[in-house]
């Protein structure tokens, strides 16, 4: 089945974290009680007017710069017409025919192979509100109805999982860069929709299926390998495949028929007649650009420039939250080398173990500081950071304090480190053979005795040095 192509292409609408609603004053808030932020407008009173909010244009402007989108100076909101029940006004308010920003994409390596994803657009429009299913039936929340969401669509470039599953996270990465959306996948902030269709070399591009709303990468990656194979197995079979919208079952880990496909013409798409046109002022566009934070390939190179290769600085870029925490612990402590391998390999091991697709660092930049700062001074040892490391990761702590509390101070006194070696030495004949005769190995045997007869507060250096000394 392998001389099938799979096709992806991916829509990804991720809710911008405004204070207010995209056409009302309402409170863009997650989580309240329900229908507590809604008003005639965004529950569709007969007359309500909406008002276009300046601060959801601009977020959307800013992702557009930052994946190198063209940003239209004229774009129209349009009304994209259906019935549902968490969709107050019997339409949405979005756009159709001028977004606000086309062109651009992103950048994405799989397996040390580097690939461009064009994006086809990113539009502004609002969400829906939400349905909540109970044993008293269906209710409706509409504290979500009307909050502005961007809808970033790219083209189909991608051609396997994989490379679907790095885009998403470039993508959402550069979102929390910006700082225009909160990006939580378990409040639905951010949701996925994926079209998905197979070929064969030199034949035209097979009929998609679209999977909707997923919210996980894990999700996407099982779906889109479902997907592929189901398509594949019809074709194989004889089957024709159906243009239609189909749900991922986590559970069952497949996926079901939802309903036939719809075009954009079903929707009735018009231009809103309560919504003049959008004019962007090239100058406005500067005004907006000027206030980019800087992104992860400045920051790679400026890393670089402290020292640190390139793949440490990739790694620390990954995600925003790391760089800052990264740059916050040397404000205070600005040894970036240092700080970078503690980050690199002890707080990304935590990390690694953390099972949420969402992973936060809890320690304050500061207490890993000064930590950080006893540990290269010598005042702890290598186990000694750990232990208050862990610490730090549990609740915080002043390092200082803990160093004197749990008594890790290292042991740098040479003529006391002296006597125990001398016994230790003069107990172990053996080894000290061995380690005459060039077995270096044999060293961590002493590192290791001296640990133990000093409560793991001995310097390992030290100890060393005076080994080397006494077996002369
Ligand atoms: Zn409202």
């Amino acid at each position: 089945m392998s001389e099938y192509n799979t096709v992806i292409g991916l829509e990804v609408h991720s809710e911008l974290n405004t204070k207010t609603k995209c056409f009302c004053g309402c409170k863009n808030e997650f989580g309240s009680n329900p229908n507590t932020h809604t008003c005639p407008v965004c529950t569709a009173m007969p007359g309500a007017l909406p008002v276009l909010n300046r601060d959801a244009v601009e977020r959307a402007i800013l992702m557009g710069l930052a994946v190198g989108c063209r940003i239209n100076n004229y774009s129209v909101f349009e009304r994209k017409n259906y019935f549902y029940p968490d969709l107050s006004k019997a339409y949405q308010i979005s756009q159709l025919e001028y977004p606000l920003c086309v062109g651009g994409g992103i950048e994405i390596e799989v397996d040390g192979k580097k690939k461009f994803i064009r994006l086809n657009r990113i539009h502004l429009e609002e969400d829906a509100g939400k349905l909540i299913h109970s044993n008293a039936g269906t209710l409706v929340d509409y504290n979500r109805g009307g909050v502005p969401l961007i809808e970033i669509v790219s083209e189909p470039d991608m051609s396997s999982a994989e490379e679907a599953v790095a885009y998403l996270q470039k993508l959402r990465s550069t979102l929390l860069y910006v700082g225009v959306s909160d990006c939580k996948m378990q409040e639905g902030s951010i949701r996925f929709d994926v079209n998905i269709s197979v070929n064969k070399d030199g034949e035209p591009l097979g009929t998609r299926t679209e999977l909707k709303n997923l919210n996980s990468f894990r999700a996407v990656l099982k779906a889109i390998k479902y997907e592929a194979n189901r398509q594949i197995e019809e074709l194989e079979a004889g089957r024709a495949i159906v243009q239609e919208t189909r749900r991922w079952d986590d559970e069952k880990g497949r996926t079901y028929s939802m309903r036939s496909k719809e075009d954009s013409q079903d929707y009735r798409y018009f231009p809103d007649p309560d919504l003049i046109p959008l004019d962007v002022k090239p100058e406005y566009i500067d005004t907006i650009r000027a206030r980019l934070p800087k992104l992860a390939p400045q920051r790679i190179e400026e890393y670089k420039s402290w020292g640190l290769t390139e793949q440490d600085a990739k790694l620390l870029t990954d995600e925003r939250e790391y760089a800052d925490f990264f740059e916050a612990v040397l404000k205070e402590f600005n040894e970036p080398k240092f700080v970078c391998n503690w980050i690199t390999a002890e707080v990304f091991k935590k990390l690694n173990a953390i099972e949420d697709e969402e992973k936060k660092i809890p320690v304050n930049p500061s207490e890993l500081a000064s930590m950080l700062k006893l540990y290269k001074d010598g005042e702890i040892n290598q186990a000694g950071a750990r232990k208050i490391f862990d610490i730090l990761w549990e609740k915080g702590g002043n390092p200082v304090q803990l160093v004197e509390e749990l008594g890790l101070k290292q042991m740098n006194d040479t003529g006391a480190l002296k006597e125990i070696l001398q016994k230790i030495v003069a107990d172990n004949p053996k080894a000290v053979k061995e380690l005459q005769e060039g077995n270096e190995k044999t060293m961590a045997f002493f590192v290791g005795q001296a640990m133990r007869a000093t409560q793991g507060k001995a310097n390992p250096k030290m100890v060393a040095d005076i080994v080397k000394e006494l077996i002369k």
